[in-house]
């Protein structure tokens, strides 16, 4: 059902999450919008999924990006938040980040204890990297999608 609406291309602002502490954990998530996040398709499932992200019109990065339901809305609404798969200097708050997402690794999941959650998320990371190597996700990378002129705001094209 995920891969129904793959590849799928987004661009638009990082905001301010809702402090779930995801830094703190070593595994920071860059927030789209509420309108961003609005855009998607309404059916597309939440979950784990990898892609390439980029930063302004930085470097492509492989990315792992979660589609879950958001707490500050009492879950009735949808977040969506892409860890890249790199180390940068500064945080970019307010920044255009654009992504697309190639494939889908699992739904969501409940965890007993906060080493159990790292621990899938660090797989969840070493699955992405390996599969965004395999040609049919690592084309993506060189998408003109991430050469267009800045500024531009698309949602799947
Ligand atoms: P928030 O709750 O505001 O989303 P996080 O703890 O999830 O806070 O941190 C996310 C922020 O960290 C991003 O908005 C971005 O500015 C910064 N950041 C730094 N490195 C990364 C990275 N590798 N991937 C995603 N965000 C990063
Ligand atoms: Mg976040």
């Amino acid at each position: 059902a995920a891969m129904r609406h793959l590849p799928y291309f987004c661009r638009g602002e990082v905001v301010k999450g809702f402090g779930r502490g995801s830094k703190e954990l070593g595994i920071p998530t860059a927030n789209f919008s509420e309108q961003v996040v609005e855009s998607f398709p309404s059916d597309i499932p939440t979950g784990i999924y990898y892609g390439w992200a980029s930063v302004g019109n930085g470097d492509v990065h492989k990315m792992v990006l979660s589609i879950g339901w958001n707490p500050f809305y009492k879950n009735i609404k949808k977040s969506v938040e892409t860890h890249i798969i790199h180390t940068f200097k500064e945080d970019f708050y307010g920044e255009i980040l654009s992504i697309v997402i190639t494939g889908y690794i699992r739904p969501e999941k409940n965890f007993d204890s906060l080493d159990a959650l790292i621990s899938a998320i660090q797989e969840d990371i070493e699955e992405a990297k390996r599969q965004l190597d395999l040609p049919e996700h690592l084309k993506l990378k060189e998408d003109n999608f991430f050469h267009l002129p800045e500024g531009k705001i698309v949602n799947n094209r």
